[in-house]
C-alpha cells in the first residue's frame, strides 16, 4: 500500500466531534431548510397535527416531517421508505430532526394528508424570493413537458389500441380454427392431441377477446376515452421524440427569464399545451407581483383565444405561429403571403388584387371574416394560389391581436433563445433528479404534492447558488 492514501485504522480509538453541530458545516444547505420551515407559519399554511393530541402516543410535529420531504427531494431521495433508512443513518438528517427517525408509514402519510399544505409552502418560498427583489424583470418562459407516472403503457387503453388488439386477436382465432379443421381431417393420437391443444388455444383466445370486448366498452363510455389501471388519472401522451409516447402528466411551468427561478407550475393531464398559456401567465404574474410581464412560449402555446385572454389580464405574450398551412405543404401561396390593410378592411394578394370582406359566420365559437377577390377567375397565378375557382381568406374577429404580437415577436429575435435557455433545462434539471419513474404516488392529487416538492428543492438550490446559503438563512431569518 505504498504510495496510496491510507485510511485509519478501524480498531483505532478516536474521539468524535462531541455534537451534531460539529458535523454540520455553517454553508451547509441543510442549514436552509431547517431555518426556511421554522420561519413558516405552519398552521396558516393548512397542516394537519400542528396541536398535539391530549391523548394516546405523542405525534411528529408537522416541522419534522416537513424538514425530512425537503431535505429528501433536495438530495433525490424521494421515497418514503429510504427517508426513514437515512433518518437513521445520515448525519445532516438527524442534525435536522433532532436524531428522529420516523416509520416509512408515518413519513408517507404525512405527504398524503398534507398535499395542499405543501403545495402552499412551495408558493410561499416563490414570495420569498419576490421578497427577495428577485423578480424585478417580469419576464417569465412557459413550457410543458411530458413526466411518466406510475402506469405501464400496457395498462393504458385507447380506443385505437384495444381496436389493434382485437384485430390480432381475431385473426389469431381464425388461424387456430383453421388448423384445427386441417388436425380433426386427420386420424390418429398425434392428431387428436395436435387438436386438443388448438382447443384450448382457442378458448383461451376467446376469452382474452370477451376481455378486451369489455375494455372496448368501458374506453367508449369513459369521457376521456382512454383508461390507465394503475393510476386512473395518467393519460397517454405524446412525446417530441419521434414515434414514441409515455404514459403520464404534462407538467406546465412558468420560469422567471432573470433567475431561472420557477415562479408558478401546475400539473395537468392535458395532452397538449395549446389551453395553458393564458392560465400559466396568470398565475406567474400573480406570483411575481407585477402590473404587467412578458410570456414566453413556444409554437405548441399557439392560440388566438389564449393570446388575447393574456393581453386581457395583463400579460405580454411572445408566441410563434406554427406552420401548419396546407397550401404551403401542396407548394401554393400561405395566408402569410396575404397582406391585411386594416384601414379597407381588405387584403391583398400575391397578384396585389383586393380580397374583400364578404361575411362573418361563427365556426367554434369564433367569429370569422370571410374574404375573397371577383379576379380569380382570370388570374394568371391562380394554380400557384388555389386549387378551386376563388381563393378563400378566413380572418378572425380579434386577429389584430395575434398580427400586433406577431409584429412585436419580429422585433425581438432574441426571444426564443431566452425562453429556450430559461425553462428547458429546468425540466432537464427535474427529470434527472426525479429518475427514471419520475413520479412514485398515484393520482394527479399526489402527483401534485409529490411535483410541489421537487420545484421546491428546485427553487431552494437555485437560491443557494444565487445568494449562498449563510447570506440567505441571514435573508430568511429578517
Ligand atoms: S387566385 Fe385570386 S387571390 Fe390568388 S393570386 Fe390570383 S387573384 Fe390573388
Amino acid at each position: 500500500m505504498k504510495r496510496f492514501v491510507v485510511g485509519e485504522d478501524r480498531d483505532q480509538q478516536v474521539l468524535l466531534p462531541p455534537s451534531l453541530e460539529d458535523y454540520v458545516g455553517e454553508d451547509n444547505p441543510v442549514r436552509v431548510v431547517d431555518a426556511f420551515v421554522d420561519e413558516l407559519d405552519l398552521r396558516e399554511l393548512g397542516f394537519a397535527s400542528v396541536d398535539p393530541r391530549a391523548t394516546g402516543r405523542p405525534a411528529y410535529h408537522p416541522s419534522v416531517l416537513l424538514k425530512i420531504y425537503i431535505y429528501g427531494y433536495l438530495n433525490r431521495i424521494q421515497s418514503s421508505r429510504r427517508l426513514e433508512r437515512e433518518a437513521g443513518r445520515n448525519i445532516e438528517l438527524m442534525w435536522l430532526t433532532g436524531h428522529l427517525a420516523p416509520d416509512f408509514k408515518t413519513i408517507a402519510n404525512f405527504r398524503k394528508d398534507n398535499g395542499q399544505a405543501i403545495q402552499s409552502v412551495c408558493s410561499q418560498f416563490v414570495s420569498l424570493c419576490r421578497e427577495l427583489g428577485l423578480f424585478a424583470k417580469a419576464v417569465a418562459a412557459i413550457d410543458g413537458s411530458k413526466f411518466k407516472a406510475v402506469n405501464a403503457r400496457e395498462r393504458n387503453h385507447t380506443r385505437g389500441k384495444l381496436k389493434r388488439r382485437i384485430d390480432q386477436v381475431e385473426k389469431s382465432i381464425l388461424r387456430y380454427l383453421q388448423s384445427l379443421d386441417a388436425a380433426d381431417a386427420q386420424d390418429g393420437d398425434v392428431a387428436e392431441g395436435k387438436a386438443s391443444n388448438l382447443r384450448e388455444k382457442v378458448a383461451l383466445m376467446k376469452a382474452k377477446l370477451r376481455e378486451l370486448k369489455s375494455r372496448e366498452a368501458e374506453v367508449i363510455a369513459h369521457p376521456d376515452k382512454q383508461i390507465s389501471q394503475t393510476d386512473p388519472d395518467a393519460r397517454a401522451m405524446s412525446t417530441s421524440m419521434k414515434a414514441s409516447g409515455m404514459v403520464g402528466y404534462n407538467i406546465q411551468a412558468a420560469v422567471d427569464a432573470q433567475h431561472h427561478l420557477i415562479v408558478a407550475h401546475e400539473v395537468t393531464n392535458a395532452p397538449h399545451d395549446r389551453a395553458f398559456l393564458s392560465p400559466m401567465a396568470a398565475k406567474a404574474k400573480a406570483a411575481m407581483d407585477a402590473q404587467e410581464i412578458e410570456v414566453l412560449a413556444d409554437r405548441g402555446y399557439f392560440s388566438g383565444q389564449q393570446i388575447k385572454a393574456c393581453e386581457e389580464l395583463g400579460a405580454v405574450p411572445l408566441v410563434p405561429k406554427p406552420n401548419t398551412s396546407g397550401s404551403r405543404a401542396a407548394g401554393r401561396f400561405d395566408k402569410s403571403q396575404f397582406t391585411y390593410e386594416e384601414e379597407q378592411d381588405v387584403y391583398r394578394c400575391p397578384a396585389d388584387e383586393e380580397l374583400i370582406h364578404r361575411f362573418t359566420t361563427e365556426e367554434k365559437g369564433l367569429g370569422l371574416g370571410a374574404y375573397w377577390s371577383s379576379a380569380c377567375p382570370d388570374c394568371k397565378i391562380r394554380s400557384s394560389c388555389t386549387t378551386s375557382k376563388y381563393r378563400r381568406i378566413k380572418r378572425w374577429e380579434h386577429e389584430g391581436v395575434v398580427d400586433d404580437m406577431l409584429a412585436r415577436l419580429d422585433n425581438r429575435p432574441d426571444a426564443m433563445t431566452i425562453r429556450r435557455q430559461t425553462v428547458e433545462h429546468v425540466f432537464g434539471t427535474l427529470k434527472s433528479w426525479m429518475g427514471p419513474c419520475h413520479f412514485l404516488t398515484k393520482g394527479i392529487k399526489n402527483v401534485a404534492t409529490e411535483m410541489s416538492l421537487s420545484v421546491l428543492a428546485y427553487n431552494i438550490k437555485r437560491l443557494i447558488t444565487i445568494f449562498g446559503a449563510k447570506p440567505l438563512i441571514a435573508a430568511i431569518r429578517a
